[in-house]
């Protein structure tokens, strides 16, 4: 099964159709809110900031890697990643919380195609969380990744400019420091190591 949560989680709504279009998941044993995909964060806020009582209040979407389907975090209560960024399953993406059109703090987990109300899918099948209320058990017992938004270098690429890197770069996890068009800057801990071409990057690996 693979949840939202590590560790033990609850369903208190089952997921039914164009009624419910999700899961309401509600943490045991974390209240920490983890990436079910691989995948590009493409929106993180807020529905609505003047009305944080409408919709999802704030939330994460996720287009998974090479896939149409975008998945859903709401209400919750703390946001751990922007717009953009390139998540990895396991990683932290926020906090539960009863933000937007909620009575008590939970996780509405959902899975669109395109992005698009009313193109769900039924995530109870896809996730493997029974559609059933009850407590069940993620089966995550260690800490989940909290690497957000790394990439790799692939094998044997150059510079954006064309010129040979050094040997270790290839072996490491970096971070985008900045990006325009194809023109990528990667570095650890804000130090840049290099400007590489977009394409030379594995994301999400
Ligand atoms: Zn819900």
């Amino acid at each position: 099964m693979n949840s939202p949560y590590m560790g033990k989680f609850r369903v208190s709504q089952i997921y039914k159709g164009a009624l419910h279009d999700g899961l309401d998941l509600v943490g045991v044993d974390s209240k920490l809110i983890h990436s079910t995909v691989n995948g590009r964060v493409i929106f993180a806020g807020w529905e609505n900031s003047l009305n944080k009582k409408q919709g999802f209040g704030q939330y994460v979407k996720i287009r998974k890697a090479d896939s149409e389907d975008v998945y859903y975090f709401g209400h919750l209560s703390e946001i751990k990643v922007k717009t953009g960024d390139c998540v990895n399953i396991t990683d932290v993406i926020g906090t539960e919380g009863s933000t937007g059109k909620s009575t008590g703090s939970h996780c509405h987990y959902c899975i669109r195609k395109g992005g698009i109300k009313g193109m769900h899918k039924n995530v109870s099948e896809v996730s493997g969380i029974p559609n059933k209320t009850g407590i069940y058990d993620d089966g995550y017992r260690e800490q989940k990744s909290t690497n957000n938004n790394k990439v790799m270098l692939k094998q044997g690429a150059l510079s954006y400019d064309g010129k040979n890197l050094a040997a270790f770069v290839y072996s490491q996890k970096f971070d985008i420091l900045s990006r325009k068009g194809d023109r990528v800057v990667i570095g650890i801990n804000g130090m840049v190591t290099a400007a590489v071409r977009a394409d030379d990057l594995i994301e999400c690996p």
